[in-house]
């Protein structure tokens, strides 16, 4: 079994003090470091993903002239309207500085027509170069942490699945928006149905 540990979009801007923060993000990063130290330890490639937006893109409320936080549509696809973000070059964009260096970064949401919240593809099914990577270096087994729990952890985490990745999803590693309350617990539900492992950091054996 070869494994790898997946950060999502550990970046300034989702994180307290960003422009699309998430409440109690901070809490996720000593317990993603300790994951950090210990899959190099072993020699296990460690990746982050990187939400990378061009200052266009039309996922945000500013471009597309929705309202923050409302449901529309982008393309003929259910879209979010979010406030700027992640645009890229900028400090929001960079992995939150106390987070321990990776071995690889990978880039989405670069195509300014259409978001991609999972770490695999598009909102439209387009590739990141992710997958690639794993088979490249025969990762079949993923552990996955990042930010937001109902958004981009999710769409990853189901996406890894759906390619046939064993995943676990290691719950305090993660942090959700919660736009509604149970979101979070929603999203951990249906990857749990879907045959993901939640479990916390310290039951962890890798
Ligand atoms: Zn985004």
């Amino acid at each position: 079994m070869n494994k790898a540990l997946l950060i999502v979009d550990v970046q300034n801007d989702f994180c307290e003090g960003g422009s699309l923060e998430v409440k109690n993000s901070s809490n996720i990063i000593p317990v993603i470091n300790k994951l950090i130290d210990k899959f190099k330890q072993r020699s296990y490639p460690v990746i982050a993903t990187k939400d990378w937006h061009p200052s266009n893109h039309r996922s945000f409320a500013s471009v597309s002239g929705g309202k923050i936080g409302e449901l529309g549509v982008l393309n003929g696809i259910p879209q979010i309207w979010w406030p700027d973000h992640c645009i890229q070059g900028t400090p929001g964009a960079e992995l939150h500085p106390d987070l321990k260096p990776v071995d690889t970064i990978i880039h989405k949401g670069s195509d300014p027509e259409v978001d991609s919240y999972s770490g695999f593809f598009s909102a439209s099914g387009q590739p990141t170069n992710l997958e690639d990577l794993l088979k490249k270096q025969e990762i079949d087994t993923l552990y996955i942490v990042g930010l937001a729990t109902d958004y981009c952890v999710k769409f990853t985490v189901l996406d890894a699945l759906s390619l046939g990745y064993k995943v676990f999803v290691v719950k305090d590693g993660c942090q959700g928006v919660n736009l509604n309350s149970e979101d979070s617990e929603l999203a951990l539900s249906k990857m749990k149905k879907k045959g993901a492992v939640i479990l916390p950091s310290t039951k962890l054996e890798i």
